[in-house]
């Protein structure tokens, strides 16, 4: 059985209040793995306090002359153990593409980094049906045989700070994980972890974290809410059982 992991995404914003104290909802579970992707400037608190960890994104090069960027070597050295590789907002904002997401992975798994790589399908492209065929496009440059996690985020249901965004439905999150996980080979299919991602939040998690493809979450908006945060994880446990 796939053990599940439930990731904060806090973007460009501040730690949330009491996020580094002992008791809050960030520190990592026996029956969940818990991982925050803060900004660079609260990673060394979060390593500091024991709570599981890594960058929003990383530069593949261990070190060298690239102002403003920060290695993803450099990371691991400093106690992440985690990577988030090819997130929307960098893929739309920064223009990165499959294959240097790809790069950033490799790169990752080359320094001992996990990487939780993001990929989904836009508005246009969904209603336009190339749904699958962008999620074929996005995996393709991954090294699937390589020890990976997966995140599905439809860009559409992103919340982007709006509390009423759709989440995709749990049926259709469902068909879409079991088809990312057709696509992985034979001897990673069954152990390989596929979050779902997009206005997860406490309402819609137990219906979407039941589903037998969808091992976990990544959280934007709901991570950044303590509460929020702890109620999915206590349901992800609750289904542990
Ligand atoms: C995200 O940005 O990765 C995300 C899933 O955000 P939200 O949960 O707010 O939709």
């Amino acid at each position: 059985m796939r053990k599940y992991l439930i990731a904060g995404n806090w973007k460009m914003h501040d730690a949330p209040e009491g996020a580094f104290d002992p008791s809050s909802p960030y520190h990592t579970h026996a029956s969940v793995d818990v991982v925050v992707f803060p900004t660079y400037l609260d990673l060394q608190s979060c390593i500091d306090s024991k709570i599981l960890c890594g960058p929003q994104h990383g530069h593949t090069e261990a070190h060298g002359a690239h102002t403003g960027d920060v290695s993803l070597s450099m990371c691991k050295k400093r106690g992440c153990l985690y990577a988030l590789c090819g997130h929307s907002d960098r893929r739309a904002e920064h223009k990165e593409t499959s294959e240097e997401v790809a790069a950033q992975v490799v790169a990752a798994l080359e320094c001992g980094l996990h990487p939780i790589v993001c990929i989904g399908e836009t508005l246009e492209q969904k209603n336009a049906g190339e749904t699958e065929k962008v999620l074929k496009e996005m995996i393709a440059p991954l090294p699937t045989e390589s020890k990976i996690t997966i995140a599905y985020e439809p860009v559409w249901a992103i919340s982007r700070g709006d509390p009423n965004t759709p989440a995709a439905t749990p049926e259709d999150a469902q068909t879409l994980h079991a088809l990312i996980r057709s696509l992985l080979p034979e001897d990673r299919r069954e152990q390989t972890r596929i979050l779902y991602g997009g206005s997860m939040k406490p309402e819609n998690a137990e219906k979407l974290l039941s589903q037998p493809d969808i091992d976990g979450g990544l959280i934007g908006g709901a991570s950044l809410k303590p509460d929020a945060f702890a109620q999915i994880v206590a349901v992800a446990s609750n289904l542990s059982k």
